[in-house]
């Protein structure tokens, strides 16, 4: 249910209506966009209040506008529940609205010399978040499985030479003190975007989540796992398509364009295109990155490694550091075309 509170509606009509709600049993995920405020509810009515009609009894209140039920089972993440994009803040980078973004660097963080050359190098050519794996989802067990807290502390040297913030996934609930250490954007990898205890322990953080869809996860269910971060009460999800599962063995995965467009009208959530993962190789990274842009999409997470011929994790896949800035280059012509800024 969404609760539209009136233009200019103050501080206390807000906090009068949450706590009618809460009173109900139900919870309330406030909203402030730049015209009015909307609240979020859900929960179900506590027993003892089941014959109340929760619509009739806060469209009463005086600072309420209208209230109506959202059809979608992902309510505060549809775009039913809030029409303005949204945009994550992470430090003084933007992402969402008119903002490409563009998170760069390794599959894995490797060594000091790596993350630094590899930062340095990227943040010359308009980077603005810096990646890298310090627990790495491994198919086989007897590959680098990363470098743990090290490589998480080769990120931070990387991080403060560069002013670039910190994108770094988190696999495992026992990591996620350390890791919350260091990042400053919680990845959670396409193989637990269905790993519900995972996904409630980040929503009980304050740092902003980036949600990699599954690569046999429906936009469906994609959608309810960034619902299961907000419910917990994080409202910072940046959401990206990395590819799914398909008949098709000529890339790695197949990136699925159309997610873009169907993402921006179901949710108001920013959506990143990781070019790098689908591809699975590096001569088909620039067409998606191009194709993410011009579809709509809010930016990208890509791999780049400063020497990709001897990197220990998808070596096929990362740019060097030229090839990223000749790509970053083009990205900016479309960008002036569809209206996107790349900073
Ligand atoms: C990654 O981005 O480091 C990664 C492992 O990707 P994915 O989870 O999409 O496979
Ligand atoms: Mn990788």
């Amino acid at each position: 249910m969404i609760v539209v509170m009136k233009k200019g509606s103050k501080e206390e009509d807000v906090s009068r209506v949450k706590e009618r709600i809460e009173d109900m049993g139900l919870e309330a995920h406030i909203s402030k966009g730049s015209e009015r405020t909307v609240i979020g509810v859900v929960g179900s009515l506590d027993k003892d209040k089941l014959s109340l009609d929760p619509i009739a009894t806060l469209s009463l209140d005086e600072g309420v506008d209208r209230v109506y039920s959202v059809t979608k089972p992902y309510k505060l993440a549809s775009r039913e529940n809030r029409e303005e994009n949204t945009i994550v803040k992470v430090g003084n980078v933007e992402v969402g609205g008119d903002n490409f973004t563009i998170i760069a660097g390794p599959c894995s963080v490797e060594s000091k010399e790596q993350m630094m050359e590899t930062a340095l190098g990227i943040k010359e050519c308009s980077a603005h978040m810096l990646r890298g794996g310090a627990f790495k989802p491994r198919t086989s067990p007897y590959t680098f499985q990363g470098l743990g807290e090290e490589g998480l502390k080769l990120l931070k040297e990387a991080s403060d030479a560069t002013g670039m913030p910190i994108v770094t996934e988190v696999m495992n609930p026992k990591d996620l003190d350390v890791v919350l250490r260091y990042a400053d954007v919680l990845q959670i990898g396409a193989r637990n975007i269905q790993n519900f205890s995972l996904l409630k322990l980040v929503g009980q953080t304050d740092k902003p989540v980036l949600l990699k869809r599954g690569m046999s996860t429906t936009i469906q269910e994609f959608l309810m796992s960034a619902e299961y971060v907000m419910s917990e009460g994080n409202a910072d999800v940046i959401l990206c398509e990395r590819g799914i599962r398909t008949f098709e063995t000529a890339t790695r995965s197949t990136l699925d364009i159309s997610a873009v467009p169907v993402l921006k009208k179901e949710t108001h959530l920013p959506v990143l295109i990781d070019p790098s993962h689908a591809a699975g190789k590096r001569d088909y990274v620039p067409a998606l990155s191009k194709a993410a842009i011009a579809a709509g999409a809010d930016g990208l997470l890509i791999e780049v490694h400063y020497k990709p011929e001897i990197a220990v994790s998808d070596a096929a896949q990362q740019l060097n550091i030229p090839e990223y800035c000749s790509l970053v280059k083009e990205l900016k012509d479309i960008a002036k075309a569809v209206g996107k800024v790349i900073n």
